[in-house]
């Protein structure tokens, strides 16, 4: 018999996105069910230990019904600018997607509230959800929808997206570039920094751009945490860190989750599915190197992102894990990285 493999408790994926899209076509799927492409359903996630994460809720600039296909980051199409009120409605229908699955099944899936529910959820085996929303168009500048997304269960909230909202300003997917493409918040994304501080609704950092970084650290009482990003020093990407943000992080007590998406790991930044694992690990050995053992995890980024088929889905998160054994990493510092290091930063942030 195999060994239960490590658990997993992830910062990033975009399942909700995908199920939503997905509707209607031929690649229709249920989260129960497992298929044979894309990256996460139940049965798959039990093969790979992926024991919960932060589900984003990702609103896209164009809606294309057709599948993977339709992301095209050569696109300008894909970075413009949405309407709060197609923003909404969109994210409104996300909400449903993760709350359907958590009603269909509630001794299989979780939505969490808090870092004990996470544990709880996970003691018993059900899948631990944290609802994210990446990119807060969905939220105008009263902020008042926030506290009715806080309701719904939101606990984590990235002020932008790769594309300027009303709050601030996203990094492009150029490559190679430095993060600091353009301005900070705007005095409506400060407000929207101090309402999640009250709320202890987690402000994520990947996809903003630095000056926003700078502004979110200035202002923000919580741990920084970037949920799905890499080291800047080792692949030049502007969605990865500088070793200036990986400190700053550092100092307040915050983190980092790996994202597996190859053009943010590899030094070329090329698209290659063949990408090796080593690559992550050097990631991983930088991040550890600037925010010691406790301030890094993962930020797979599953089904919003093109992953090393090494890994293929997440019934592939055991390779990973097989990958940090290599390079020496203890079973202690694997357990930090694998799901301990989230469920307390989480906690550190109050949630
Ligand atoms: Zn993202």
């Amino acid at each position: 018999m195999q060994p239960a493999p490590v658990p997993v408790f992830d910062g990033h994926n975009d399942t909700l996105l995908k199920l939503e899209l997905q509707q209607g076509t031929a690649k229709n799927r249920s989260f129960f069910e497992e298929a044979a492409f894309d990256h996460i359903d139940l049965p798959r996630a039990k093969k790979g230990g992926f024991a919960g994460g932060l589900f984003a809720m990702f609103v896209p600039s164009r809606i294309a019904r057709n599948g993977e296909a339709a992301f095209n980051p050569a696109d300008p199409a894909n970075f413009a600018e949405i309407s709060q009120e197609f923003a909404h409605k969109f994210t409104s229908r996300l909400f449903g997607q993760a709350e359907r699955i958590a009603e269909k099944a509630p001794d299989l899936v979780s939505i969490c509230r808090s870092s004990a529910e996470i544990r709880e959820a996970m003691g018993t085996g059900r899948l631990a959800m944290i609802l994210h929303i990446e990119g807060a168009e969905a939220i105008g500048k009263d902020l008042a929808e926030l506290e009715t997304f806080h309701g719904r269960g939101l606990r984590s909230l990235g002020p932008v997206w790769s594309r300027k909202n009303i709050f601030g300003d996203g990094v492009p997917m150029a490559f190679p570039a430095s993060p600091d493409t353009g301005p900070g918040l705007t005095d409506a994304g400060k407000e929207l920094v101090k309402e999640c501080n009250r709320l202890k609704i987690q402000i994520d950092l990947s996809h903003i751009t630095e000056k926003g970084f700078w502004d979110v650290a200035k202002l923000s009482d919580a741990p920084l945490v970037a949920s799905h990003s890499n080291a800047h020093a080792v692949s030049p990407s502007p969605r990865n860190l500088t070793d200036r943000q990986l400190d700053a992080i550092a100092e307040t007590g915050g983190l980092v989750g790996l994202n597996f998406h190859v053009g943010f790991t590899r030094e070329d930044g090329a698209m290659r599915a063949d990408t090796p694992l080593e690559t992550l690990v050097r990631h991983m050995d930088h991040l550890i190197g600037r925010l010691g053992e406790d301030g890094v995890a993962l930020g797979s980024d599953f089904d919003g992102c093109l992953v090393p088929a090494a890994i293929k889905d997440v019934a592939g998160l055991p390779k990973l894990v097989e990958a940090f054994r290599k390079a020496g990493y203890g079973e202690e510092l694997i357990e930090k990285l694998c799901w301990k290091n989230w469920i307390s930063v989480l906690q550190r942030a109050g949630i």
